[in-house]
């Protein structure tokens, strides 16, 4: 691996000033699961890693049942699996979590540098895309808040600018009768990378839907949404006959490669079979809460 130096800063600013201070030769590290193998793969080669775990409010969990949840970019994917607020309130995104590889990588993979990767099997994208969530990126300039849904730009690219980093994602608190799931589809039992991966969150109204996002990762360049099968849903009871339906129409936004994991025409058909269980799961832990 080449030679590069390293930086761990204790507040964002600092972490700004360094990433802006060496051109785009300078890079966040997180956990290192996706760099340090870019790295030593010679795919990526920055000169000065800026290391973000040491940031505070990076690594804060919090939720407010009005304000809703401040997710640090650099928490870990274990610490949201043992957190019982994001059990309770956000399932799904809490299973995509659990699934990354292994219990070893999940206690250092981060969900900032899941989604910043911006891979588009990426376990987190789809149930963050369900959940609405947004980023609050900060910069040289200031900060914004992006919505994931406008986070990704290609394979392995995202809108992030020289100097900004994702500080935490931000997600609303669950109106009542709302939940989520989050699935995948792995050719191994464990330690693989998703052929399809499925996230719904389902709001409803009496035994009607009244809001629903479905996102789905593996099928697309970027992560994506499925609106048409959403749409579809809007004022109907969700049951086998309307999640199969609505199965049938996020297929029509999947555009997947063949690759050795599963051919194209196979990706398609598991659109379809985990849009519907992911929906009827959501729903299901929606008419609990
Ligand atoms: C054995 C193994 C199994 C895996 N299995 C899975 C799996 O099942 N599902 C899955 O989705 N992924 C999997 N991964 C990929 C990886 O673990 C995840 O993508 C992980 O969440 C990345 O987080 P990290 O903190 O390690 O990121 P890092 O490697 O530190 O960073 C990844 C990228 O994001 C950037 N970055 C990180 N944090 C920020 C930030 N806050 N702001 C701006 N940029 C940032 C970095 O500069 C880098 O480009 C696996 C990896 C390994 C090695």
């Amino acid at each position: 691996m080449h030679e590069f130096s390293y930086e761990a800063p204790t507040t964002v600013e600092q972490a700004v000033k360094l990433l802006s201070s060496d051109g785009d030769s300078a890079r966040v590290i997180c956990g290192g699961t996706d760099l340090l193998i870019q790295m030593r793969n010679a795919v990526r080669k920055p000169k000065l890693l800026v290391d973000v775990k040491s940031i505070p409010e990076m690594r804060e969990i919090s939720f407010d049942p009005k304000t809703g949840l401040r997710l640090g970019a650099a928490v870990p994917c274990i610490e949201i699996h043992e957190n019982e607020a994001m059990r309770r309130h956000y399932p799904g995104l809490t299973e995509a979590a659990h699934l990354i590889g292994s219990l070893q990588i999940q206690s250092r993979a981060s969900i900032g540098g899941n989604l910043c990767n911006a891979s588009p099997a990426a376990d987190t994208s789809p149930a963050l895309l369900a959940l609405n969530a947004t980023a609050k990126i900060v910069g040289p300039n200031g900060s914004r808040e992006v919505p994931v849904e406008k986070f990704f730009s290609g394979p392995g690219k995202n809108v992030l600018q020289r100097g900004e980093l994702v500080t935490q994602i931000l997600i609303a608190a669950p109106p009542p009768h709302t939940s989520d799931r989050y699935l995948r589809m792995i050719p191994r039992n464990e330690m693989d990378i998703a052929i399809v991966g499925a996230g719904a969150c389902v709001t409803l109204d009496g035994d009607k839907v009244k809001a629903v996002r479905i996102g789905l990762g593996a099928v697309a360049p970027t992560p994506i949404l499925a609106p048409k099968a959403a749409e579809y849903l809007i004022g109907k009871k969700l049951d086998e006959k309307t999640a199969e339906r609505a199965g049938e129409l996020a297929r029509e936004h999947a555009v997947p490669i063949d690759d050795m994991r599963g051919t194209a025409e196979y990706r398609v058909h598991v659109v379809g079979v985990l849009t519907k269980r992911a929906l009827l799961g959501a729903a299901e832990r929606a008419r609990q809460n």
